[in-house]
């Protein structure tokens, strides 16, 4: 099969052939037709989650099984033996081997998945516009929903720190998913009008940003941002943290409001995916991407870090 490759820590993808893979035990084998490009890609490229090289990278799979037919991959595959993957929580498993992040990704023709539990049926969805649901829609959904019992409330107000991608997709689900009234932080103008064009009712500057919010979910996760989020959650409002910016804020009595929550969100559930997968059957969830053949993953690495993407990418193989 071709795959495309990492061959070591900094180095520039290479398209190689490579024997079809085997399926032992309870593994799958799905031909992939498209693959995400998604941030953490560079990440692994720049050796910042450790060295796993050789590696074919690719975490937002999706691609045909011979019998369930168009599937999506869950993609952070947990050991199956701790108490995270036995609550179904996969994403949070510590032993968890991701594709496309520690072991061989979708960058590649074909792809091998331990367990069907991590294939979920597309039906009629568009494998190539729902690929970014994997990681970068799924991560989104799950932070909204740890905050969905705070935007349900009468009158809510909800906050969505940073209008990429990420905050793009939590725009939609709050207005789908709540009656809150959504706001919007981010330093980019433009970012800022796609806000209101997905549904957003306000769009600030960060130094913009007046009053209490029942929730605040930040896609960025710096100092600073996770300083509005402490300034502005409400009693017993839920701030949650996406972004892996590296900031943080103290907390304590008295360092933060009374019977604040304040929690981390991680990728999602396998069920989260199911979940996921029906609201896109359902609702216009999706965020506009732009297609690249496998063999240019190289290009699409270069753009992605020049910033020069106004969608997300994905490759079709
Ligand atoms: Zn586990
Ligand atoms: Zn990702």
């Amino acid at each position: 099969m071709k795959a495309v490759v990492l061959p070591s820590v900094g180095s520039q993808l290479e398209v190689v052939e490579r024997p079809d893979p085997v399926a032992n035990g309870t593994e799958e084998i799905i031909q992939v037709s498209a693959c995400g490009v998604c941030h953490s890609d560079l990440h692994v490229v720049d050796g910042d989650y450790g060295d796993q090289t050789p590696i074919i990278l690719g975490h937002e799979v999706v691609g045909e099984h011979n019998k369930l037919g168009p599937v999506m991959v869950f993609a952070p595959w947990g050991c199956g033996a701790c108490p995270e993957c036995a609550k179904g929580q996969q994403q949070i498993c510590s032993n968890a081997t991701e594709a496309g992040l520690v072991v061989d990704g979708g960058y590649a023709e074909q792809l091998v998945v331990p367990h069907r539990d991590y294939l979920a049926p597309l039906g009629d969805l568009d494998p190539v516009k729902v690929a970014p649901l994997a990681c970068g829609g799924l991560t989104a959904y799950r932070a909204v929903c740890h905050g969905l019992p705070e935007a349900r409330q009468k009158g809510a107000r909800a906050m969505v720190i940073g209008a990429g991608g990420l905050g793009q997709y939590a725009i939609r689900y709050l207005r789908l998913l709540s009656d809150a009234e959504v706001t919007v932080v981010d330093l980019d103008a433009n970012k800022r009008q796609q806000a209101l064009a997905r549904g957003a009712h306000h769009a600030l500057g960060p130094d913009q940003v007046e009053g209490k919010y029942d929730f605040i979910v930040d896609f960025v996760g710096a100092g600073p941002t996770l300083t509005t989020g402490r300034d502005h959650i409400c009693k017993g409002g839920r701030v949650v943290v996406v972004g892996l910016f590296g900031g943080d804020v103290p907390f304590g009595f008295g360092k933060v409001p009374h019977e604040a929550i304040f929690q981390t969100s991680v990728w999602g559930s396998p069920q989260q995916m199911v979940e996921l997968l029906d609201l896109a059957g359902r609702e216009d969830i999706l965020v506009p991407v732009e297609t690249l053949p496998l063999e240019q993953a190289q290009q699409a690495h270069d753009r992605l870090r020049a910033g020069q993407v106004d969608a997300r990418l994905v490759l079709t193989i």
